[in-house]
């Protein structure tokens, strides 16, 4: 495992510069306090509504990106045990997680690249190819894997739903990027396999701490 590399306030008001320049906006406790209560939603942690997040909003359709940096402002400092969160939410339902990234040497950098490609997907936003809906994001059988769907069938000649390839329409940039991080991850689970580590473990825990946001 690589050696865990903290970053600093100053660190952290860069990449907050860097995310309001692409379109992200801070979520402020208050909101965050807001919208727990809204859903009716319990901190697992008392530690855990402390730190700051930023989001990106679609102007027409509701998929967000939401960053949780682990980053708590009023102490200056990241939260000693955490990861780094990028996902990607339709209204309040958290429908995709991408894989926690480990508070490493090029922590920020990776967060960055991701929040962008994230917010790509949001922006790419796929129609179906037969009645031009919006598709929707649906959970596959693996851990992190999703399609995307369209259910209108009333719109379609064989009264069938469609279900397309998550990456479709992503740019080839983005791609690029996404096929070699996929590569990576799977030599690095092979090998945890070997030493009877169960991929994903990161994720359950999250999951388990939200339960409202759990992909239904
Ligand atoms: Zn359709």
């Amino acid at each position: 495992m690589p050696k865990q590399v903290l970053f600093g306030q100053k660190e952290f008001h860069e990449l907050s510069a860097f995310l309001i320049q692409n379109g992200f906006q801070k979520i402020t406790p208050h909101q965050k306090h807001i919208s727990l209560w809204r859903q009716r939603l319990v901190p697992p942690r008392k530690t855990h509504g402390s730190e700051t997040g930023f989001v990106y909003s679609h102007p027409d359709h509701n998929w967000k990106v939401v960053v949780w940096t682990s980053f708590v402002e009023p102490t200056g400092k990241p939260k000693p045990q955490d990861n780094i969160w990028v996902l990607i939410k339709e209204n309040d339902l958290a429908l995709y997680f991408r894989p926690p990234i480990r508070r490493t040497e090029f922590a920020l950098e990776r967060l960055q690249t991701y929040a962008l490609i994230a917010k790509t997907r949001v922006l790419v936003r796929p129609c179906c190819d037969e009645c031009r809906k919006y598709l929707d994001i649906k959970k596959g059988k693996g851990l992190r894997s999703r399609y995307l769907v369209c259910n209108n069938i009333n719109k379609h000649p064989d009264k069938k739903i469609r279900t397309y390839n998550w990456d479709k329409d992503m740019p080839e940039e983005a791609l690029v990027i996404l096929r070699d991080e996929r590569e990576a991850r799977a030599k690095y689970w092979k090998a945890q396999r070997a030493k009877g580590k169960i991929p994903g473990k990161a994720i359950l825990i999250r999951k388990k701490w939200k339960p409202a946001e759990e992909v239904k």
